[in-house]
């Protein structure tokens, strides 16, 4: 069953019209991934290479955050790497990303939710929060542990380069948080 979603999922063009190009849908991770991770949309570059993250908010998180190399990473025993949106939706007349198209959680992350056996969720960034919790504060989130479907659930800012006045007005999170966020995420991967 599971196996038949992705395959559908890699298939899926439904944004096409609303895209104006072809969609290109990014998937990675196997039902049993120890960690779903959960951000906004593919950018991009990704769309391109088809493997999330290999953009320079990619490097923030895995090389400076969670300080592990792209073989534990990419390991789909690992991490679920999924987003509200499985496809880049494209550029905004100001020239950021879109946002990701809402018919993309109904339609397919949902469903992928139910079915992976992970331990822990990581949700990544204020919009993809926003879903999951959508009465609590951003901030708060961030500097403490959370529950989502009885599960161990930490947020993270986005790490784009875009979010750099972020991180910098919340030194606590790189001095504190980040340290404590690593030694979830190297007893969940042990
Ligand atoms: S964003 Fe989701 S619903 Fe839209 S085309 Fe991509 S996979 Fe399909």
């Amino acid at each position: 069953m599971f196996d038949k979603l992705i395959e559908e999922i890699k298939k899926c063009n439904y944004c096409e019209r609303d895209f104006g190009f072809t969609p290109a849908p990014v998937v990675w991770g196997n039902k049993n991934s120890k960690i779903v991770q959960i951000s906004q949309a593919p950018s991009r570059i990704v769309s391109e290479t088809l493997k999330p993250f290999t953009d320079p908010s990619g490097k923030t998180l895995k090389y400076e955050w969670y300080k592990i190399d792209d073989e534990v990473f990419y390991n789909k025993d690992n991490f679920y790497i999924a987003a509200l949106a499985h496809c880049y939706p494209g550029k905004d007349k100001n020239g950021g990303d879109k946002n990701p198209p809402k018919c993309c959680f109904e339609r397919w992350i949902k469903k992928e939710l139910e079915l992976i056996e992970n331990d822990i969720y990581i949700i990544i960034g204020a919009k993809a929060a926003k879903v999951f919790f959508p009465q609590e504060n951003f901030e708060d989130l961030v500097f403490k542990n959370n529950l989502y479907n009885n599960k161990l659930t930490i947020v993270l800012p986005h790490p784009s380069p875009l979010n750099k006045k972020w991180i910098k007005d919340h030194p606590d999170f790189v001095n504190i948080r980040l340290k404590e966020i690593r030694t979830i995420i190297d007893e969940v991967l042990k």
